[in-house]
C-alpha cells in the first residue's frame, strides 16, 4: 500500500488520503469536514480569486527516532494566520480550531509521514480564502479554511550547501505599510517575476530591498535573511518583512549558544562585514548563502570561499533540526506531539 521512495522526495505536491475543511458562513465557523477529493468547488466570483482575500501557512511534522510525530510551533502559525486574516478583512480562524485541524490533517495521513532515517518530513499547508461571491470591492461573508499535507524531501536539492543570490532592484515584494508582514498570496505573486529572472541568471533566489529607500536588506525571496559577525546573529528589522517562525527560533537558539542577537536594519554595504549569511524558513530551515551579487554596483559579497557553510550556520541548523526530530531537548515546548 505504501511504496513511497522516501529518499528521493523533492519539495513538491503528492496526493495524500485526506484534507480537512471548514466553512465560515452566516457569521460563524461550521464543523470540520474530512475530504478525500483534491478539488474545491467555489463560486466564480469568490473574493479569493478576484480581490486577493487569501492567506496561507506552512509548517512541518517530523517523525522521531522514538516513533513519535512532532509538529513544530503550530501555535505560532495559528497566530500568524490570525494576523493575515485581520490584515485582509477575512474571518480569522480561532487558534484552537487551527491547531486541532492541523492535528487532524496529520493524523488522517499518518502513513505519509516520512520515517526518521529519511531526513524527510510532512509538509502542512493551511489555507484561508474568501469563497463567497462578490463583484463590488468589499470583503465577502463566506470563507473556506482548508488544510492539506504532503510528504517532502529537502527543499534545496543540493542539500546544506551555500547558494548564490542576487539583489533585485527592479521589483519590490511589498511596501512599508502594505502586506509584507502577513502571509498572503499577493506578496508571492509580486515576487515571482524577480525570482524567475534570478533563476534565469543562475541564482537560487532574488534578495528584496526595502522598497522605500532601496538601501536595506528585506527578504531573500520567500525567506528571512540573517548574517553572522563578531559572535552576533543579526536579522533585519522592517515593517515589510514576514515574521518567520524559523528566524524567531534561530534568534533564540543563537542566544542560547552564547551569541549576541540584533534585530535592526541591515544596509547593503554591511554585507561586506558578515562572516556568514543565510536565508531561513520552514522549507529549508537554513539555506546558507555563499555569495550575493549586486548587478547595479557590480559588487559581489562572498561568505563562503570553499563551498561549505559557515560554522555558526551549521551549528544553528543542526540544533533546530535536532529539536524538530526529537533528538535534542525541547526546552521551550516548541513541539506538539501528535498521538
Ligand atoms: C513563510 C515565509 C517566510 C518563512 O517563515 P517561516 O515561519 O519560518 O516558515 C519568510 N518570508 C516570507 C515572505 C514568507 O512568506
Amino acid at each position: 500500500m505504501n511504496n513511497i521512495d522516501w529518499g528521493s522526495l523533492s519539495f513538491s505536491y503528492m496526493k495524500t488520503d485526506y484534507n480537512v475543511r471548514c466553512y465560515y458562513r452566516d457569521g460563524k465557523w461550521g464543523e470540520l469536514e474530512v475530504h478525500s477529493s483534491e478539488e474545491v468547488s467555489i463560486h466564480m466570483a469568490a473574493t479569493g480569486l478576484h480581490y486577493g482575500q487569501e492567506a496561507f501557512e506552512g509548517l512541518k511534522a517530523f517523525k522521531g527516532k522514538d516513533g513519535k510525530v512532532r509538529m513544530f510551533r503550530v501555535e505560532e502559525n495559528a497566530k500568524r494566520m490570525h494576523n493575515s486574516a485581520v490584515g485582509t478583512m477575512m474571518a480569522p480562524v480561532p487558534e484552537e480550531m487551527f491547531v486541532n485541524a492541523v492535528k487532524k490533517a496529520v493524523e488522517l495521513n499518518k502513513r505519509f509521514i516520512p520515517p526518521y532515517e529519511s531526513g524527510a518530513s510532512l509538509y502542512i499547508r493551511p489555507l484561508l480564502f474568501g469563497s463567497g461571491g462578490k463583484v463590488g470591492v468589499a470583503p465577502t461573508d463566506e470563507y473556506l479554511f482548508l488544510i492539506f499535507v504532503t510528504p517532502v524531501g529537502p527543499y534545496f536539492k543540493a542539500g546544506f550547501k551555500p547558494v548564490k543570490m542576487m539583489i533585485s532592484r527592479d521589483y519590490d515584494r511589498a511596501a512599508p505599510h502594505g502586506t509584507g508582514h502577513i502571509k498572503v498570496g499577493g506578496n508571492y505573486a509580486a515576487s515571482l517575476r524577480a525570482g524567475e529572472e534570478a533563476h534565469d541568471k543562475g541564482y537560487s533566489t532574488a534578495i528584496f530591498l526595502d522598497s522605500k529607500e532601496k538601501k536595506y536588506i528585506d527578504e531573500c525571496g520567500p525567506a528571512n535573511f540573517f548574517g553572522i559577525k563578531d559572535n552576533t546573529y543579526i536579522t533585519p528589522e522592517s515593517s515589510s518583512i514576514l515574521p518567520s517562525i524559523t528566524n524567531k527560533s534561530l534568534f533564540q537558539l543563537a542566544q542560547d549558544m552564547g551569541l549576541k542577537t540584533e534585530r535592526r536594519p541591515i544596509a547593503i554595504e554591511e554585507l561586506e562585514t558578515f562572516e556568514e549569511a543565510g536565508a531561513c524558513g520552514t522549507a529549508a530551515v537554513i539555506s546558507p548563502i555563499g555569495q550575493i551579487d549586486d548587478p547595479e554596483t557590480g559588487k559581489s559579497y562572498v561568505f563562503s570561499k570553499d563551498g561549505e557553510p559557515g560554522p555558526v550556520s551549521l551549528k544553528l541548523y543542526n540544533k533546530l533540526r535536532g529539536i524538530q526530530y526529537g533528538d535534542e531537548p525541547d526546552t521551550y515546548g516548541w513541539n506538539t506531539v501528535v498521538e
